[in-house]
C-alpha cells in the first residue's frame, strides 16, 4: 500500500480486542498479550489486521452494504485519510459493527499468515495463536460480548481453513 503511513498502538484495555482502521492505523490491547503470548503470536494478530486493510475489507463492506444503510458515521472508513488513531478508536468500534464476513476473515488469515512469514515469524505459531483463542473463547462461554470474540468466528473450520494456508506462507518463511 505506497503512500500509506503505517500506525500501530498498544491500548491499556484489558478486553483482548485488536483492530485496523483504514489509513493503515492498527490498535492492540494490552488484554490480548496472555493469549498472544509470543512474538509469532503477535504476529498473527498484526498480520491479520493489515491484511484487512491491504484486501480493502471495509471498503468492500460499505459498498456490499450501501452506504446509505450503514450511515454518515462509518463513511468516514472509506477515506483514506492519515487522521489520528485516537479519532481512529471510534471508527474501530464502528468497524466492528461492520462485521467481516467468513470469507473476508479468511482472507485476512491467509494473507495474514504470509505477512507474518514474510516478516520473519513462523506462520505455523498462527494456528496455535487462533486455537488459544478459541479455547478463551470457550473458557469465557456464549456470555461474552467481548466484540473481537463476536466478530471472529473461531471454529473447527476456521482453524481448519487456516491451517490450509500454512504450506504457502512456510515457503515465504523459508524463503
Ligand atoms: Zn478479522
Amino acid at each position: 500500500m505506497p503512500g500509506v503511513q503505517w500506525e500501530f498502538v498498544l491500548f491499556a484495555d484489558s478486553e483482548p480486542n485488536a483492530f485496523a482502521v483504514p489509513g493503515g492505523k492498527a490498535g492492540v490491547n494490552t488484554g490480548i498479550m496472555p493469549i498472544a503470548i509470543t512474538d509469532a503470536g503477535l504476529a498473527t494478530i498484526i498480520g491479520h489486521e493489515i491484511a484487512h486493510l491491504t484486501a480493502r475489507h471495509a471498503a468492500e463492506r460499505v459498498s456490499q452494504k450501501r452506504a446509505a444503510q450503514i450511515g454518515a458515521g462509518v463513511l468516514g472508513l472509506v477515506i483514506p485519510e492519515a487522521g489520528l488513531l485516537t479519532t481512529g478508536v471510534g471508527y474501530g468500534t464502528q468497524l466492528g459493527l461492520l462485521k467481516f464476513s467468513r470469507a473476508h476473515e479468511l482472507e485476512a488469515d491467509q494473507i495474514g499468515s504470509i505477512l507474518m512469514a514474510r516478516a520473519g515469524y513462523d506462520p505455523r505459531e498462527a494456528v496455535n495463536f487462533w486455537q488459544r483463542f478459541a479455547d478463551y473463547k470457550k473458557q469465557k462461554g456464549k456470555a461474552t460480548s467481548m466484540e473481537f470474540l463476536s466478530t471472529h468466528p473461531l471454529d473447527e473450520r476456521r482453524i481448519n481453513a487456516l491451517r490450509s494456508y500454512i504450506p504457502r506462507a512456510m515457503s515465504e518463511y523459508l524463503g
